[in-house]
């Protein structure tokens, strides 16, 4: 007779109502409001797929999605399965998903990368370019000409040019909290309650409508909507990211050489005073504790 198998200990039962604590008014009401929330965001149960597309680019965007770490678990748990991506899942054609994050520029001259951002297009709900080169062509512009190594790449361009882009998260690369708050509020946005559906489309609608302005950025547009508006505070991010050093600094302002300028856009991204919206600002507390509680 086979001898009975070790019986297993049955894991201690989580309790289904929080202890009663001992706490302050106002502490009770904090308490409250974060139960609020939770109940809310356990109202919504499926979870949204997502891709990462890697087109043209240095691949800094990818390690800053993985950056989340935690973050990142707790996504791919809760909110979204990861249905595509190069080196993160076994997937080799472009699925159907509810959000493409789409990093990098495209070769035009290469075939297979301009029909995958319109398979892509077609294939995603919603298409978010991740990062400056997917956005404005950032660094991807400077490689023009036909490089030694890959002579069959000339030309890069910006992967608004070749399809409709609905989020740009730009800046190179995006912090990986920017990126995981764009990735719950498209949860939110497309899974939500209504309140829910509201604020995450409040906190994308700067990033909406970065996407909606065009492909291009430079110097220009930095002295347009920053410097001359009066909102420069000097910090001299555009300055350092100039991958040509058309921009100086004088007198704690950026000057800018036009003609070294290879409209590259990434001092506008860089820039922490140029794309996001300050409308939403009034509201920004309560769409960041809305995301922070779903990742609780
Ligand atoms: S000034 Fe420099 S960083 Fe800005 S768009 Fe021109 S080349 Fe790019
Ligand atoms: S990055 Fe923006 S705020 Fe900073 S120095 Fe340049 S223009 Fe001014």
């Amino acid at each position: 007779m086979a001898p009975e198998p070790p019986k297993r200990e049955e894991p201690p039962k989580k309790e289904a109502v929080a202890a009663p604590s001992a706490a302050a008014p106002s502490e009770m009401k904090r308490e409250t409001k974060a139960e609020t929330t939770k109940k809310e965001e356990k109202s919504v149960t499926n979870k949204i797929t997502v891709g990462h597309v890697h087109m043209s680019g240095c691949t800094g965007c990818l390690v800053s999605l993985a950056d989340n770490y935690g973050g990142l678990l707790k996504i791919l748990d809760d909110y979204a399965d990861l249905v595509y991506g190069l080196t993160l899942a076994d997937v080799r054609h472009i699925p159907e998903m509810d959000v493409a994050l789409v990093e990098g520029s495209v070769c035009i001259q290469d075939h297979e990368s301009v029909e995958d951002i319109k398979t892509t297009r077609k294939k995603a709900k919603i298409v978010v370019a991740l990062g400056a080169c997917a956005c404005y062509g950032n660094i991807t512009r400077f490689a023009r000409g036909g490089q030694h190594n890959q002579p069959q790449h000339e030309s890069f361009v910006p992967i608004g040019d070749l399809i409709d882009v609905d989020v740009y998260i730009p800046a190179c690369a995006p912090t990986p909290q920017m990126i995981r708050n764009v990735c719950v509020a498209a949860y939110l946005l497309l899974r939500g309650t209504e309140d829910q559906k509201t604020l995450a489309a409040k906190f994308l609608k700067p990033l909406m409508n970065a996407a909606k302005r065009g492909t291009t950025a430079c110097f220009c547009d930095l002295m347009y909507e920053v410097i001359n508006q009066g909102l420069c505070m000097g910090c001299g991010s555009c300055a350092a990211a100039c991958p040509v050093r058309a921009i100086t600094h004088e007198w704690g302002k950026p000057q800018g050489q036009r003609d070294l300028c290879i409209k590259c856009g990434a001092c506008y991204n860089q820039c922490p005073r140029s794309w996001y919206s300050f409308d939403v600002m009034n509201e920004f507390e309560g769409i960041l504790e809305l995301i922070d509680g779903a990742m609780k």
